[in-house]
């Protein structure tokens, strides 16, 4: 069939941790009917491509294997194997510390404090690369598998990420497109892609309109758990090829470091320590550690369609370690594993709640390989009382989901729209003079979505100002992530506090960032350029989700502290004054009475200011007021001597603070 030329294709790409996978929807145009979504294989047929890249020595270094192969060879060349690069992306080393046990080779820190990965060279010199760079390898890789597979060139991609990627995290992601020749036309969140293509698939089932539905979507990788909740409302009139499908994401949870991979080394650890237990302690050298992990792995794999797995490990010089391990026993190994993707879903749960009006769930949806596990799909059933929806396979509802999204973009066939609506998964704002996080764009607004806010210059003819983007939960701008700061530029000269500057944040729907500014009073549109830090991790994004609810009262008690502190400082600088200046006027008592209150004042004062929270925001409160009290008389005082010191019937010039 011939294709016009006016059309391109745009593939569904899923760019995992572990595994990549690349996969169309209503290709080739306009046929009758519409075709579903498929993937895209590689040669061989095999739909995966591990994530995996092994680079050779020389300068620069050279990718010399990729996917399978790479994987394969990953021990014997740890320093050289790039794996689970996307935890890398667009995070700085400090984001990235978590990580760094779990990485076999070397991460440095590059230009604005990135991670970067440090590959080793013949010259002993590292060879540098950024992780865009080794994602764009995967990537292109699986471009020209697309390419090849429907005999067109391929240069346009839906990509998916995790839910909680950052700003920063999904531009690395667009970048790595670039660098791999595919322009990302859309940026879509995994579950999103998921809960498309099981909104789909259950479309096709009973041949009916989908029913507006709250959905879990359970996503457990090689080295990754998310869990997300979503609202699928789908458009009103199905007719109406126009009419949009809204998938929005009510909450995420997980944990960045928990997949199948942690099960096959809960074997791995099982299989060494009964090495040494049966031959002699022992150090494994790397492909030996290569081959049991293979081992491993095919053991969970097998054990997840049978009931046991036999094991035999000939480990030279005689010795073979041979074994049969039961599917009961295995589960034992891994059921704290299992029982920690259980509390995420808990914790999914609970947040979601408010937005969920006490509608029920009605299908968890299973992603990823490790869903595979029988352990697993029971503890989700029994969690949610729910059958887990497992018709589409696991490891390629996410590609089948973008792909999805993408035929939709590309307009072919008569396919219905789906609108996507995602989350911003921490709120937007900007620091305040005084320090605090005022919130443009709150967690949890779908997007796209804007918000602005109107600013003014504190100098006369000012012509910049810098404004600190921040992203988080808290009150203050110091416990907020800085995104950025940019510098608006060219405010025409007018006195202080008259330009009108309008700023307006809009997250797009791929979930990036990008700010717009103007004044007002002029029109004049100003340039704001973000200089980007890096990304908030997910763990991050977690931590200070919880600090929000852990820290709402202690951010109060400290807005208290930090008011009363001002307070009592204006008092106590007014109050010395005067008792220097009405020296000889006030009664020895009065004096002696008030300089014990001042000083037990100022020691609460000048405690806050070493460290607020050693200062009972209640005794200070008590002791400013008790001060106050016992200064009336210094007021009155003072006002009969401002009187005396002014031409009569002259108004006092200085009143006390109140
Ligand atoms: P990611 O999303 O991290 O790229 P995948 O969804 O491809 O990863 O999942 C990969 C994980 O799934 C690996 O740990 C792999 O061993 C595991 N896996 C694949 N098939 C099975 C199976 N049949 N039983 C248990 N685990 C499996
Ligand atoms: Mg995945």
């Amino acid at each position: 069939m011939s294709v016009p030329d006016s059309i391109e294709p745009i593939v569904g790409i899923a760019l995992g941790t572990t595994n990549s996978l690349v996969a169309i929807a209503n290709w080739p145009p306009h046929p009758a009917p519409p075709s579903p979504p498929r993937i895209l294989p590689d040669d061989r047929g095999r739909p995966m491509l591990p994530s995996v890249v092994r680079f050779d020595t020389s300068t620069p270094a050279r990718p010399i294997e990729l996917g399978y192969e790479a994987r394969a060879n990953a021990l014997l060349h740890p320093l050289s194997t790039i794996a689970s690069v996307k935890r890398l992306m667009g995070r700085s080393t400090a984001d990235a510390a978590n990580d760094l046990p779990h990485l076999s080779f070397r991460v440095v820190e590059g230009p604005n404090n990135t991670a970067r990965v440090a590959l080793p060279t013949s010259s002993g010199e590292p060879h540098v690369v950024s992780p865009q760079e080794v994602s764009a390898i995967i990537l292109r890789a699986l471009r020209t598998q697309a390419a090849d597979r429907l005999g067109v060139p391929v240069s346009k991609a839906v990509v998916t990420v995790p839910a909680y990627f950052d700003d920063a995290q999904r531009q690395a992601t667009r970048d790595a497109g670039r660098l791999a020749g595919l322009d990302v036309v859309r940026i879509i969140n995994e579950p999103t892609a998921a809960a498309l293509a099981y909104g789909l698939g259950l479309r096709q089932l009973a041949g009916a309109p989908l029913a507006p539905q709250i959905v879990a979507v359970f996503d457990l990788g090689g080295g990754t758990f998310d869990v997300s909740i979503l609202r699928i409302t789908p458009a009103a009139d199905s007719a109406d090829s126009t009419a949009a499908d809204c998938f929005q994401v009510l909450s995420t949870s997980g944990d960045t470091h928990l997949g199948g991979d942690d099960f096959d080394s809960a074997l791995l650890s099982l299989f060494t320590r009964e090495i040494t237990e049966r031959f002699g302690p022992m150090t494994f050298p790397p492909e030996t550690l290569q081959s049991l992990r293979q081992f491993a792995e095919a053991a969970k794999i097998r054990l997840s369609a049978a009931d046991s797995a036999s094991i035999r490990i000939d480990l030279g010089g005689g010795r073979v370690y041979q074994r049969l391990i039961t599917r009961a026993e295995y589960q034992t190994l891994i059921a704290p594993l299992v029982q920690r993707t259980i509390d995420c879903c808990r914790r999914a749960l609970k947040d979601a709640r408010p937005l969920m009006h006490d509608e029920p769930l009605s299908a968890v949806i299973l992603v990823g390989g490790a869903t595979r596990t029988p352990l697993v799909r029971d503890k989700v059933r029994e969690e949610f009382n729910l059958e887990p929806y497992t018709a589409l396979d696991p490891d390629q509802v996410v590609a089948l989901g973008a792909a999805v999204q993408a035929g939709v973009l590309m307009g072919g066939g008569s396919g219905r729209r789906s609108l996507l609506l995602d989350v911003v998964p921490l709120s937007l704002g900007l620091e305040t003079v005084g320090g605090a996080m005022a919130k443009l764009i709150i967690r949890n607004s779908t997007v796209p979505c804007r918000a602005a806010e109107t600013f003014s210059t504190s100098v006369d003819n000012q012509t910049g100002i810098v404004l600190n983007v921040l992203q988080g939960e808290r009150e203050m701008a110091a416990d907020c992530r800085s995104l950025g700061r940019f510098e608006l530029k060219g405010i025409p000269p007018m006195p202080a506090g008259i330009p009108k500057l309008k700023v307006e944040f809009a997250v797009d729907a791929s979930g990036i960032l990008t700010v717009h500014a103007v004044e007002e009073r002029s029109a004049k549109r100003l340039s704001a350029q973000i200089v980007p830090n890096h990304g908030l991790t997910a763990d991050e994004v977690a931590r200070l989700e919880r600090e929000s609810v852990t820290h709402a009262r202690e951010d109060m008690t400290r807005h208290r502290i930090a008011d009363l502190v001002t307070n009592a400082r204006l008092d106590l600088h007014w109050i010395s004054r005067q008792l220097d200046k009405l020296a000889a006027e006030v009664p020895s008592d009065l004096r002696t009475d008030l300089e014990s209150r001042i000083a037990t004042l100022r020691s609460m004062t000048d405690a806050a200011g070493r460290d607020w929270t050693s200062v009972d925001a209640n005794a200070m409160h008590r002791a400013k007021d008790d001060l106050d009290r016992a200064s009336v008389r210094l007021h009155e005082l003072s006002i009969a001597r401002s009187l005396q010191d002014d031409a009569p019937g002259k108004a006092p010039r200085s009143t006390p603070p109140r």
